[in-house]
């Protein structure tokens, strides 16, 4: 894993590189082909369309009739080419069952954690998802925070999916809650300076809610974050309004999670910043939550992203799309990220469909409409199970 220094959160665990110099050539033609290119309208669909990949990256991207030739080509038939998705917020390192994983994760083996990520960054995989963001948290002490974050790396050392790694500040763990700023003071000076120094994560996310971390021990987090050079992110309103969204915009942070529950002050806070909002339709079902109010965000013209699932949650489908491609990357600091665009990874999905509405209404089957994946040009749905069933 290659990292770069990250102040601003846009620099991120680099692709993989490979060393064998493979730039052979493959035209997809006979396509409609979803960019989510910003400088396109809405989601940049081109009927007639085609891209070229070259190596790890998309060389070219236009209509049809004026594509280069390649060394290889695949007619697509006239279905739908679109990014491979960006799933900007999970919890993915733990052991035993989520909601409850202190424990069984800190008593799991490091090769248990490496294996159960990978199993579950598989799945993901399958599904399309080309670059998973995921968190550390279930640990809670300086040293298991490390651990899960050296885990992460290893996990995603070998594979050509894009991993960006998180660090955590969720909660107080319970042996320390008479000591909480004594806490505190050891995520701002002890773990976060050298999560920084070894770049073992680009950003820090702080659970600021009831029952988590205060608005001002999330400031004293969050600028120990910035002293590290670490971008923010927060989550943020998911059961009470402390601020928080105020705070993140204030701080000019990369993106707020959950916003269940935001003020109009917060929701203009975020508009101003540019801070990217993260809808988590998973966790307000599961939870029978209240969902976050998107007719707001959508006219103050916050950028909304979705994570870990595709439903619409009263969303446009172009705005379902934006937030599984180009708001996510922007949510990770990947500029960029989740178009198809010259310059970019060769990340995108052919799907067995041509209607980009067909998809968000899938749920959970939306794996069987794809055809294939390239994740940084590599098409894998030949040696990727899922896919072949
Ligand atoms: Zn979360």
């Amino acid at each position: 894993m290659s990292t770069a220094p990250a102040p601003d959160g846009s620099a991120i665990v680099a692709a993989k590189r490979r060393t064998e110099p493979s730039v052979s050539e493959l035209v997809i033609h006979n396509a409609r082909v979803m960019t989510c290119d910003p400088s396109r309208h809405g989601v940049g669909l081109i009927d007639h369309g085609a891209i070229a990949l070259s190596g790890t990256v998309i060389r070219w991207v236009g209509h049809d009739a004026d594509r280069p030739r390649g060394d290889r080509e695949l007619d697509a038939g006239g279905r739908l080419i679109t990014p491979g998705l960006i799933d900007c917020h999970t919890h993915a390192i733990f052991a035993g069952e989520r909601a409850t994983s202190l424990g069984p994760t800190r008593a799991a083996s490091d090769a248990e954690l490496i294996a159960g990520l990978r199993g579950r960054l598989d799945t993901a995989l399958a599904a399309g998802t080309t670059t998973i963001e995921v968190k550390t948290g279930y640990d809670l002490t300086v040293e298991g925070e490390l651990r899960l974050l050296r885990c992460i790396a290893t996990a995603s050392d070998t594979r050509t999916q894009r991993v960006v790694p998180t660090l955590l500040a969720h909660l107080v763990p319970p042996e320390r809650v008479a000591v909480r700023d004594a806490f505190v003071d050891e995520l701002c000076e002890r773990l976060i300076p050298l999560v920084g120094e070894a770049r073992l994560a680009t950003s820090v996310d702080v659970y600021c809610d009831e029952g988590a971390f205060t608005l001002a021990e999330a400031r004293a987090i969050f600028a120990a974050a910035r002293r590290a050079g670490l971008a923010l992110r927060g989550h943020t309103g998911q059961f009470r309004d402390l601020g928080a969204a105020e705070l993140i915009g204030e701080l000019r942070g990369l993106s707020a999670d959950h916003l269940e529950q935001i003020s109009d002050a917060g929701i203009a806070a975020l508009a101003a910043a540019g801070t990217v909002a993260v809808m988590l339709p998973g966790a307000c079902v599961q939870l029978r939550l209240p969902v976050p109010p998107v007719d707001l965000l959508r006219r103050a013209g916050v950028a909304m992203a979705i994570a870990s699932d595709l439903t619409h949650f009263g969303m446009t489908v172009d705005e379902a799309w934006l937030g599984v491609t180009r708001h996510a990357a922007r949510a990770l600091g990947l500029s960029g990220g989740g178009t198809i665009s010259r310059g970019t990874r060769a990340d995108v999905i052919l799907w067995d469909c041509d209607d980009p509405a067909h998809i968000p209404y899938r749920y959970g089957a939306a794996t069987r409409l794809i055809d294939a994946v390239f994740v940084a040009g590599e098409r894998l749905s030949a040696t990727l199970s899922p896919l072949a069933s």
